[in-house]
């Protein structure tokens, strides 16, 4: 059962960020409004994400660690129209089965909080404790006993810019919830849950880009876009500020790149890549989003109508007024 579990886990947790964005999901499937994730070490040695979520139940915490328990998958068309972010049910029990866990939870209804300590897929404790309404999670020592894991790892600081990332197109995809991230005592970002997307561009990018940004809102054939695209000024050397959300969740697409690069063709300097966040929406029947467990690939049904549909749009936003 444990191996069972560490080499789902494989699937799941590829390394500190994947547990993080994890447990951020968890988060806001949870209807938390304000989120803090504080990491050590790259966050191989801690993770710790906060919320103000519904809690767990006392009677639920040991059944949210075990794999596929609480899977909201009843059938294979649920795949198509899963909406909240977790729907696979093996997080946690990946996570247990190669860290130390505690888990720190307190629902609204209950007088008394509950913590659950999990190392290594083994129960270690649960107790009775005072706690805030909502959730925290302390991931400590991750891969310590899956060392040929552990040594795929980079640097703290890599494992940290990645964290960071991740931190960023969270935040970035959730506007009206309000995050708080510190790397090593370093206060990374926080912002404020009020939903206005440009003031979150310059709390979370302010300060490297000084960005200058316009507006996208489009419609047609089903598919809305919104978000900012940066002046074409704005130039950028890698493509880590393209930055697509489908349909809620953040993912790395060829299709949405190269339409959103061939949109800025004609203003772009050669070997530069633009500052773009865009939002992409559309029925989930024409995206499939189970391509990968770590959810960065989607596929669409109509990916030539995708393609057209930002192209034209991004070209229309640039167009609209002198450069
Ligand atoms: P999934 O999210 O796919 O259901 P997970 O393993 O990520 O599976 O989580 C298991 C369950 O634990 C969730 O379905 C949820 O009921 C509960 N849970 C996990 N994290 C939280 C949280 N932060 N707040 C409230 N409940 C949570
Ligand atoms: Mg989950």
């Amino acid at each position: 059962k444990n191996t069972i579990d560490q080499i789902a886990a494989g699937e799941v947790v590829e390394r500190p960020a994947s547990v993080v964005k994890e447990l951020v999901e968890n988060a806001i499937d949870s209807g938390a409004t304000a989120v803090t994730v504080e990491i050590k070490g790259g966050g191989i040695d801690m993770i710790r994400v906060t919320d103000n979520g519904s809690g767990i139940e006392k009677s639920q915490i040991r059944k949210a660690f075990k794999r596929h328990a609480t899977s909201k998958l009843k059938n294979i068309d649920d795949l198509f129209s899963i909406h909240s972010l977790g729907f696979r049910g093996e997080a946690l029990s990946s996570i247990s089965s190669v860290a130390q866990v505690d888990c720190i939870t307190k629902t609204k209804d209950d007088l008394t909080g509950t913590r659950y300590s999990i190392n290594g897929g083994e129960e270690a404790g649960m107790d009775e404790i005072g706690a805030p309404d909502g959730t925290t999670f302390i991931i400590r020592n991750l891969f310590y006993n899956t060392p040929a894991r552990k040594k795929f790892l980079k640097t703290p600081q890599t494992e940290g810019s990645y964290i960071g990332d991740v931190m960023e197109h969270l935040a970035l995809d959730n506007p009206t919830i309000s995050f708080h991230y510190i790397n090593n005592k370093d206060d990374k970002f926080s912002t404020s849950g009020n939903g206005d997307l440009k003031e979150l561009i310059y709390r979370i990018y302010g300060r490297d880009v000084s960005v200058s940004v316009r507006p996208i809102s489009a419609s047609d054939h089903g598919i809305t876009v919104e978000g900012y695209l940066g002046e074409p000024t704005l130039n950028r050397s890698n493509r880590n500020f393209e930055i697509f959300f489908v349909n809620g969740r953040y993912v790395k697409d060829k299709i949405i790149s190269k339409a959103l690069e061939e949109g800025y063709k004609q203003y772009l300097m050669m070997h530069k890549f633009p500052f773009a966040i865009l939002h992409i929406r559309m029925d989930p029947s024409m995206v499939d989003v189970n391509v990968h467990p770590a959810k960065l690939e989607v596929r669409f049904n109509n990916q030539a109508l995708l393609y057209d549909f930002i192209k034209t749009s991004v070209e229309n936003v640039l167009s609209a007024q002198e450069m």
